[in-house]
């Protein structure tokens, strides 16, 4: 894929202090168009700023946007690194065929997000826990009121230098389990990352908030009886020694970090079962204490203890509200292989050179 390059002259100043998460972006923008007949084109890293659109766009209508998110990490040594970039080009074809949308091939998608962090390596920020946060997406464009799937499309990465995603830091944070609105059906769209998955999520998230919980755990779409994931995490406990995560069977979004950390944790020798898991048992394992450790895990947070849960009315804390020793260690080994500070046996490390 050939990629132009238009250069701008007046470069922003970089951020000190506290990044925040998403609060900075970075000075250039990757830009791709998608025409019906014509396919993807002009791909282009551009000045970062507004894009104009029509208000006819079909992407403010019916909502056909898909996203990713990613890291790319300075080592000590100065190595520029990406966390297996080819699953988030895998799972951003699964989520664009889901919304019938245009796929771009892997290949395409990690040369993008490649160049990308070449341009902006020296947005990369190298404090304890800050990276580059790489935020690709794609939307629909076409002119049109009526429903059906866009003609046309734009495909965009942005960048932003962060610091640790929780303004808590690695501590626990409190979740509330919410037990009546529901996320994600199986044969919906819960297994992709769009837009619309979190716009309908939001309402239990300010719920939540009122009652002085961080996020939302969800509940099985039909039943709301099996635990699922956390907003924008998947969710693992530790009962008995056994580490228990909802299986990804279309309603929960496959995670990267998910599956490394299954890989990492197998490896150790822990026992490892991807299962439905009712949160009546949830909640009696954390009472009768059986329940040991639980946390969240995902590109953005990496890895979230979780201290409290709360369900209709009923809390439980965990580890009495302190970061586990099994949760620290999964943090350190991760964080470890990511930013280049431990050797990768994996191979999932991959160098922007
Ligand atoms: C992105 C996301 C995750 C975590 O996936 P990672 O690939 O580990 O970042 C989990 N749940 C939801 C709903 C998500 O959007």
């Amino acid at each position: 894929m050939k990629i132009r390059f238009e250069e701008r002259k007046d470069l922003k100043e970089k951020p000190t202090g506290n990044l925040g998460f998403g609060k900075y972006q970075t000075d250039y923008m990757f830009v791709m168009d998608y025409e019906e007949g014509q396919g993807w084109h002009d791909a282009r890293i551009v000045p970062y700023g507004p894009i104009e659109f029509d208000p006819a766009s079909m992407v403010l209508h019916y909502a056909q946007e898909t996203f990713e998110g990613m890291k790319a990490y300075k080592a000590k040594d100065g190595r520029i690194l990406l966390f297996r970039p080819e699953m988030n080009a895998r799972r951003f074809i699964n989520s664009n065929k889901r919304l019938s949308m245009p796929i771009i091939e892997e290949d395409d998608f990690v040369q993008a997000v490649e160049e990308i962090v070449r341009v902006e390596k020296d947005w990369i920020p190298t404090g304890e826990g800050e990276s580059l946060y790489i935020r690709p997406y794609m939307f629909a464009t076409e002119k049109a009121i009526g429903v059906h799937p866009s003609h046309s499309y734009k495909f965009i990465i942005i960048c932003s230098p962060v610091g640790a995603y929780y303004p808590e830091g690695v501590n626990p944070v409190k979740i509330y389990v919410e037990d009546e609105f529901v996320r994600a059906t199986v044969g919906g769209t819960g297994f992709t990352k769009c837009g619309g998955n979190y716009a309908g999520s939001l309402a239990a998230q300010v719920k939540a908030e009122a009652l002085g919980y961080t996020q939302v755990l969800w509940l099985d779409g039909v039943e709301r009886k099996y635990v699922e994931e956390v907003g924008s995490m998947n969710v693992m406990f530790e009962i008995n020694d056994t580490i228990i995560t909802a299986p990804t069977e279309g309603t929960v979004l496959p995670g990267v970090t998910r599956d490394s950390i299954l890989h990492i944790l197998r490896d150790w020798g822990y026992k490892v079962e991807e299962r439905h898991l009712a949160i009546d048992d949830l909640m009696k394992a954390g009472h009768d204490g059986t329940l040991q450790e639980a946390w969240g895990t995902g590109t953005a947070a990496v890895i979230s203890p979780i201290g409290e849960l709360y369900y209709k009315g009923d809390v439980v804390q965990i580890n009495d509200f302190r970061t586990g020793a099994l949760t620290q260690k999964i943090y350190d080994t991760l964080t470890g292989i990511q930013w280049g500070d431990l050797e990768d046996t994996y191979g999932w490390t991959h160098e922007v050179k």
